[in-house]
């Protein structure tokens, strides 16, 4: 059977897609059989971090019965399996937040899991994405206003009978001006999954189209996104690269 894990954020820019494609080649290398998918269908963005956007078959395509997922699935040069989302306003305009819902009758079978980047949207949106997943991770940044748009979509996703696995923390400066984990998983009531420092080999992945994980294996930032795949897998985290 095939899983569907979701990386949501209550706001953008706090690393939703960062996390959901270091996530995704972590798991690969760890030996899982995952396949990653843009599932923001209004504002898709997993093939411009992974260098590539011209695709004639994407999400949208199969959402539309205009095509097979297979031919919707492209391989990654990191290795990693893909699904992305049509980027043009075309495909956004033509978009219905229950389109995603689809995605499940295609997707089963597929892989182990299926590794969902989501929505930053209305409430409408977050529910049609949230009702497909079986597992879902929270990414936010160590801020208050992160975090209030946090606890928003957390009190969504408690209506769905999900396992909500916990929250990452992302771009962490490691300053007297943030709020520390502890504060965090009190306010939230979830176990932190993760904390990723804020550092500037994820912008040059970013700008060398690789995930981070494949780009720089062994930088600080590439080791707590393979700690947190060894984390959601329930494996001990080995750092086998120097
Ligand atoms: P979202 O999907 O939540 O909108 P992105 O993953 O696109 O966020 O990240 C937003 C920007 O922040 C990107 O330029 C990304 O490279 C950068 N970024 C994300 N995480 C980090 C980090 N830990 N350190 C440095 N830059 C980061
Ligand atoms: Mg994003």
């Amino acid at each position: 059977m095939t899983k569907y894990i979701g990386v949501l954020s209550g706001k953008g820019g706090v690393g939703k897609t960062t996390v959901a494609i270091n996530l995704t080649t972590a798991l690969s290398l760890l030996g899982r059989d995952v396949i990653l998918c843009d599932a923001d269908l209004t504002k898709a963005n997993v093939s411009l971090h992974l260098g590539a956007h011209r695709f004639k078959t994407t999400l949208h395509e199969v959402l539309w019965q205009q095509a097979t997922i297979q031919s919707a699935i492209y391989y990654h040069q990191s290795g990693i399996r893909f699904i992305p989302g049509g980027i043009s306003s075309y495909h956004a305009k033509n978009t219905n937040p229950e389109m995603i819902k689809g995605l499940k009758s295609h997707g089963d079978g597929l892989a182990e899991a299926i590794i969902l980047d989501g929505p930053v949207s209305d409430a409408k949106t977050v529910n049609a994405f949230l009702s497909l997943l079986d597992e879902l991770i929270l990414v936010t940044t160590p801020d208050l206003p992160a975090l209030t748009d946090t606890l928003r979509v957390l009190h969504l996703a408690e209506q769905h009978k999900i396992t909500i696995l916990g929250v990452v923390i992302n771009r962490i400066h490691f300053n007297e001006f943030e709020l520390e984990k502890d504060n965090i998983q009190a306010m939230l009531g979830l176990p932190v999954l993760g904390e990723i420092p804020e550092h500037v080999s994820v912008r040059a992945a970013l700008k060398n189209e690789k995930p981070l994980v494949s780009h720089d294996p062994s930088c600080e930032v590439s080791k707590a996104f393979k700690k947190l795949a060894s984390l959601i897998i329930g494996e001990e985290y080995h750092a086998i690269v120097k």
